[in-house]
């Protein structure tokens, strides 16, 4: 079965047609690190990963390249008349926390792979600096000065998006529209106010290059092209980002790649839409704003978050909320439920009830990858998960390594599954086995003791008829970046 996925520059979903068989060249845009990454932020990421994840699943070989922006992403970016009036993040957040760019950028970096591998996405292939591919950026922007995209004034490079007819394609909105929405600014420097810098100068930046033409620093939008092209070549097959990527920054590497290389470079736009957060546009001012690390600090594993960041479809705005956060963690525990009982059930004992056969296994398998097939509806193929459980959790198991298989193949997709399962020390064993000992001498002071020092270790236990059950509590322990 073929995948379909919509592509933001066709506005239409589109059968999936890798450029080379079985191989899948992707472009992520990665973070800008210059504060905690904030719950927005991995949506996109975590949405990439699924995307990933069910190309894998479907045997393509996936060679994934994310962007690290560590300069040259001005404060206030999502205008781009305004895109010279911002102070660089980095540089800001050096000032305000006291700290030179490259400690910031360095923290940042690590703080964003450890939450990335907390929140279980596969590393991709290479995760490349901005600042060291500046001579690569320097490369292209001499290739569009000689192809006459190019102007410069007084040591600023600019892109000239009058020679570039279809500047506006990818967002939807035609030039005349932008302009009207660009903010009127005064910079007598530029042509046209949607012009966009490619290197710009300024004294007061901290990180400064020699170039061409004066001392200075890169644009932002540029260091996607000049690496894309590096690390995936002319053409490649998928380039992903959130919405608010959409224009400029993807609209800009539009311009700057096939401008540079004189035709289309990507086949495929994959846009996540934004988050809310109760309903509101997160902000600071509303109290409603959470970086990954709230959330993990407020207790919750890094499998429900991933649960609850991935289970809306992508290109619907996911409304979060901590009751959200709660549900997840219900879904997941009645699969580690599930998962336990069926590894119980190997041990011989059966219920009565319909017994699941290895046809209405295959449907399952079927159901599943028609909903991800069809533009990666995730709620679909989770919503066939879980009648699945509900029906086996009645039923006759007697093919449980069918079942087990099953599930590990849905997880390669999802990838909530497999990091869950924590084994019990043999010191909580010991404990138990104390407990037990409790329990018999009808000790329940002491058992409940026992019970409360398991608890602080992280493991929670619950009497059942067939005995003691031991498991690992949501939380993670350690104070993550
Ligand atoms: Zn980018």
């Amino acid at each position: 079965m073929s995948l379909s996925l919509y592509n933001t520059f066709t506005k239409r979903k589109e059968e999936f047609k890798p450029l080379q068989p079985n191989k899948v060249l992707m472009y992520s845009c990665g973070p800008t690190v210059y504060s905690h990454p904030h719950i927005g932020n991995f949506r996109s990421f975590v949405c990439a990963d699924l995307l990933r994840r069910y190309l894998e699943y479907k045997g393509y070989r996936v060679t994934q390249i994310m962007n690290i922006t560590d300069v040259g992403h001005m404060t206030t970016d999502d205008d781009p008349s305004s895109v010279e009036a911002g102070e660089d993040k980095v540089q800001a957040a050096a000032r305000k926390e006291k700290k030179s760019p490259l400690e910031i950028t360095r923290f940042y970096t690590q703080e964003f792979l450890e939450l990335s591998q907390l929140l279980n996405l596969k590393p991709a292939d290479k995760y490349p600096l901005a600042t060291e591919h500046i001579p690569e950026m320097i490369e292209m922007v001499k290739t569009l000065i000689q192809k006459g995209y190019v102007y410069e004034v007084n040591g600023n490079v600019y892109f000239d998006i009058s020679k570039f007819p279809d500047y506006g394609r990818l967002s939807g909105n035609p030039l005349d529209k932008l302009m009207a929405g660009a903010r009127v600014e005064v910079n007598s420097e530029k042509k046209n106010p949607l012009d966009f810098a490619l290197w710009k100068q300024d004294p007061k930046h901290l990180m400064q290059w020699d170039s061409p033409w004066h001392k200075g620093f890169p644009g932002w939008h540029i260091e996607c092209s000049a690496m894309s092209l590096k690390y995936l070549g002319e053409r490649f097959d998928i380039h992903t980002g959130g919405e608010d990527n959409i224009f400029p920054h993807h609209e800009c590497e539009i311009a700057q790649s096939e401008g540079a290389l004189g035709h289309k470079v990507v086949n495929h736009w994959f846009h996540i839409k934004h988050l809310l957060v109760n309903n509101q546009k997160m902000s600071k001012s509303l109290g409603n704003f959470y970086t990954v690390r709230d959330i993990l600090q407020k207790g919750y594993n890094p499998m429900v978050l991933r649960y609850a960041l991935l289970n809306t479809h992508y290109r619907q705005p996911l409304n979060f909320t901590l009751e959200g956060l709660d549900a997840a963690k219900n879904a997941l525990q009645r699969l580690s439920d599930f998962k336990l009982m069926l590894s119980e059930k190997m041990g011989g004992a059966k219920d009565a009830g319909c017994e699941i056969h290895d046809t209405r296994l295959e449907t399952v398998r079927t159901n599943f990858e028609q909903a991800m097939d069809n533009d990666l509806n995730i709620s679909e193929a989770l919503a066939v998960l879980f009648d699945f459980i509900r029906e086996a959790n009645k039923s006759t198991i007697s093919q449980q390594s069918a079942i087990n298989n099953l599930l590990q193949d849905f997880d390669r997709v999802i990838g909530v599954m497999t990091v869950q399962e924590v084994a019990v020390p043999p010191e909580i064993d010991t404990l138990i086995k104390e407990r037990e000992d409790a329990r018999k001498r009808k000790d329940y002071k002491r058992s409940d003791e026992i019970k409360q020092q398991i608890k602080a270790k992280g493991f929670v236990i619950e009497d059942t008829p067939a005995g003691t059950r031991v498991k690992k509590m949501w939380f993670i322990t350690e104070k993550c970046g």
